[in-house]
């Protein structure tokens, strides 16, 4: 078993280098001027500095990897001349398919790309996500939506409209990451060599380190009361791309957060005779007078005091929330606390307009269903009833990870979890080690920003230094054989 150091520093490593520079003039001046208790004055500001630098203990007990490749590929103007481009490409194909046959050295990725966007949200979606917020995360900055702009002549603004966001996605997988692999993986185990996959057509292979970023599909939050009744009559917002199919009908929408409020407002503008009911008693809508005045009437300086890019949580929080690895330092109940408040049910302003001649009734839970003929009759708590043709759960997601289908019982059971949540250390890595979650089942260790796009930044980073720091003790331990 190895172990070594990591550096996560808190603050960026500018700040950090200056507070370690002002840190050794002051203890030189302390001990120039014997001022009396130096040495512990000192040892504070080490202190101090070193918990900026965010040290963490890391273990590694697996075999050596056998060597890391870098293949640079030249991507300036100058190699669109004449034939340069295929013949990069060419070069390149070569290389990795060389390089893949290297034991350690496969690294495969497999999804559809943009699936989730694509498929189970609705057509006429815009994103609730800030335009800062929505670059999805690569090392160079270079593949933002600006450069999806520039590449493809595609325009818009904000809010960014879904199908632009989903052509987005697809772009940045063309040029981040051209092998993707679109097979499903079935199955995922542990094995004699780390783990175990099994894809839908039945190939299997075996991996030393497993990384899961397979999103919330399978958490969709469905109300128990609805469980034994036919889908055809209540369904997730998740089951549709399509609203429109519920034109001219009566429908009923459960929920008060950003995915009932706009599917009630693409309801109504499919002309559907749309009504919304909420648990809560009021509806908190963003971008209110306060924090409009805040992010944009008092200048940049504020805004970029109070909110982070990643536009996850209201001024302040936002700061917060965009640094998981200071967040986490806090006691569980603060982090609880800030999460909630942070990702709260909301809707956003520009919603307002849309929803203004669709009844919401607030302070409200279903107490009983019942299906009589192709009708459903809701009953309330406060003794209303409804008698709609649909009724469809804007009721968000609840993570739990016994629910990925491909994650096979055992593994999941070995895997230490809260809640449905993996409990996750440095890395995004499960107590099982090598095994990685990303994406929201990471937020109950991370916070909320791992939920979003935002938080692929930190996400890959973290994962990259995990990987990158057992891949050099790794190395360190080969060298000492
Ligand atoms: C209605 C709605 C609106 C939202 N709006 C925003 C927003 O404005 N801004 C924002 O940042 N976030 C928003 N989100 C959250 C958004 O879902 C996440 O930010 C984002 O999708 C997380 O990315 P991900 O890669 O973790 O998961 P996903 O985007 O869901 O990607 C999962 C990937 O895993 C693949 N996969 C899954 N299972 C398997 C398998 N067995 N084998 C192979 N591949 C598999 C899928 O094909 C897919 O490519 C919204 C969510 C909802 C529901």
């Amino acid at each position: 078993m190895n172990f070594g150091i990591a550096f996560a520093p808190l603050v960026n490593v500018q700040i950090l280098w200056a507070a370690f520079a002002v840190a050794c003039i002051l203890s030189i001046l302390l001990f120039v001027s014997r001022s009396p208790g130096a040495a512990i004055r000192t040892a504070g500001l080490a202190l101090i500095v070193l918990a900026l630098a965010n040290p963490s203990l890391t273990r590694e007990d697996r075999d050596p990897l056998s060597s890391v490749a870098v293949v640079v590929v030249d991507k300036s103007p100058s190699q669109n001349f004449g034939d340069r481009t295929r013949q990069t490409e060419e070069a390149r194909a070569a290389i990795v398919g060389r390089l893949s046959r290297i034991p350690g050295l496969d690294v495969r990725v497999f999804g559809k790309p943009m699936s989730f966007w694509e498929r189970h949200m609705p057509v006429g979606m815009l994103l609730r996500s800030g335009w800062d917020a929505t670059h999805i995360a690569d090392p160079a900055r270079s593949l933002t939506l600006e450069a999806f702009q520039a590449a493809t002549g595609n325009h818009f603004s904000k809010p960014v409209p879904l199908d632009r966001f989903v052509q987005y996605g697809r772009w940045y997988q063309r040029q981040a990451l051209p092998d993707l692999d679109p097979r499903e993986i079935v199955r995922v185990e542990t094995g004699p060599k780390g783990f175990q996959i099994t894809l839908d057509d039945g190939e299997s292979f075996s991996s030393r380190r497993v990384v899961v970023a397979a999103g919330i599909h399978p958490f969709a939050r469905r109300p128990p009361e609805f469980a034994n009744l036919d889908p055809a009559l209540a369904s997730h917002t998740s089951e549709h791309r399509d609203l429109g199919r519920f034109a001219g009908q009566q429908v009923l929408v459960l929920g008060s957060g950003q995915s009932a409020l706009e599917s009630a407002a693409l309801l109504f503008e499919a002309c559907a005779e749309v009504e919304v009911a909420g648990r809560a008693h009021q509806i908190h809508w963003l971008q209110g007078w306060a924090s409009t005045t805040l992010h944009s009437r008092l200048g940049k300086i504020v805004r970029n005091l109070l909110y982070a890019p990643t536009d996850v949580g209201p001024a302040g929080i936002s700061q917060l929330m965009a640094r998981p690895d200071l967040l986490r330092k806090l006691p569980r109940r603060l982090q609880d606390k800030l999460r909630k408040r942070a990702v709260r049910p909301a809707g956003s302003r520009w919603l307002v307009k849309r929803l203004e001649k669709v009844p919401i009734r607030l302070g409200r839970s279903v107490t009983s269903v019942a299906s009589v003929g192709e009708r459903l009759k809701v009953r309330f708590d406060d003794g209303s009833e409804r008698n709609v043709q649909h009724v469809l759960f804007g009721t968000g997601y609840s993570v739990n990870i016994s629910k990925y289908p491909f994650l096979a019982p055992e593994l999941v059971q070995s895997i230490r979890q809260f809640n449905g949540y993996p409990v996750l250390q440095a890395g995004l890595e499960t107590s099982v080690p090598g095994l990685h979650i990303l994406g929201a089942p990471a937020a109950w260790s991370f916070g909320p920003l791992l939920q979003f796009v935002s938080g692929a930044r930190f996400a890959s980073r973290a994962l990259l230094r995990r990987i990158n720091g057992s891949a050099a003790t790794e190395t360190s331990s080969e060298r000492t054989r």
